[in-house]
């Protein structure tokens, strides 16, 4: 990252097969940004899109050269990546993440400029009147409460992705060299002085969701594992106690066997052996997965995609 202290605001923006949507959005964001009178550029990331994208990314570079930047990615590597990917290389002292597909109005940006000038570190988006499927708001009030009882991460909405930093923010999240993370979460994870502000909450312009039910899966997979050992901790405690309930009917079987007789054939003081040797069986598989887990955190620290090219102009930023 090159800090060049006369551009205040960066905003970065990733996009993935979003060319119906990228006019609409030139066209409401930067008169936008033009009104707030700081020098400003807007990071693109283009995540490997296969339809016309990127050449609309080139155009739009072409036409305001002064504050477009374009980082091309040779092929899909999600939006969090994307987001990192600008994150180190954004010159401004404020940084702005923005969804291209218009569900984030562009409008809403002055707001979160306001909490940061008030002193916060890091605003974070909370969407009011959602709109998305039923399915989505209810699968992320689930992993939300999921996310509350395994991490100490505390946000209303984590899958607003309208929300503004402060540069040593960003500069501590490239800086962690996560990778396969998640973040809104790293951002808050490094934050002295975090704010929400509620912000409108559109349909998508243009087109479907990017996101496959296995991506949100990952994605939220991502969360709860690249912030807590939690799961891992709890599956050994769930083996440690079937594998005290099995000991106790091995003991009960045992003493049954003794004292009053086998029972068909000693096949029940079989299956309570079975059962015990099966729970301490869990319990190494539990303990492996600590240490992969483990492990798992520190070799996340590898780069994970690969910059095709970069559009940008040596002196950004206008007024
Ligand atoms: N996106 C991306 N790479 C992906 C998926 C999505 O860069 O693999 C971008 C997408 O272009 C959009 C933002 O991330 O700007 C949010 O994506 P989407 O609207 O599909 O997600 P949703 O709003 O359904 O959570
Ligand atoms: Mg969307």
């Amino acid at each position: 990252m090159s800090a060049t202290p006369t551009i205040l605001l960066s905003i970065v923006i990733p996009v993935y097969n979003e060319e119906l949507n990228l006019p609409t959005l030139f066209a409401r964001l930067y008169p936008v940004l033009d009104a707030l009178g700081r020098r400003y550029e807007i990071v693109f990331t283009n995540d490997g899109s296969a339809d016309r994208s990127f050449a609309l990314l080139q155009a739009q570079h072409a036409a305001r050269p002064d504050v477009t930047r374009v980082i091309d990615f040779n092929s899909n590597y999600g939006q969090h990546m994307a987001i990192m990917a600008a994150f180190e290389r954004v010159r401004g002292e404020v940084i702005v993440t923005l969804d291209a597909d218009l569900q984030n109005p562009p409008e809403e940006i002055p707001k979160l400029l306001e909490k940061i000038a008030a002193g916060h570190d890091y605003v974070g988006g909370f969407r009011i009147d959602r709109q998305d499927s039923l399915f989505r708001t209810c699968a992320s009030r689930l992993i939300n409460f999921v996310r509350e009882k395994t991490t100490s991460i505390e946000m209303t909405d984590q899958g607003c992705m309208l929300r503004a930093y402060k540069r040593e923010i960003v500069e501590a999240i490239v800086r962690s060299g996560a990778i396969n993370t998640f973040i809104p979460a790293l951002a808050y994870s490094f934050s002295g002085n975090p704010a929400e502000v509620g912000v409108k909450h559109e349909e998508r312009h243009a087109g479907v969701s990017n996101y496959s039910f296995y991506s949100l899966i990952r994605l939220n997979f991502d969360l709860i594992t690249g912030f807590s050992l939690a799961p891992l901790q709890y599956f050994t405690m769930f083996a440690g106690l079937s594998a005290a309930g099995s000991f106790l009917l091995v003991l009960i079987l045992a003493y049954r066997r003794l004292f009053l007789g086998a029972e068909a054939e000693g096949i029940f003081t079989l299956f309570g052996i079975l059962f015990f040797l099966l729970s301490v069986a869990m319990i190494g598989i539990g303990l492996i997965g600590e240490y992969v887990g483990r492990t798992y955190q520190v070799v996340r620290a590898r780069q994970r995609y690969y910059v095709r090219e970069t559009l940008e102009t040596k002196s950004e930023g206008s007024q």
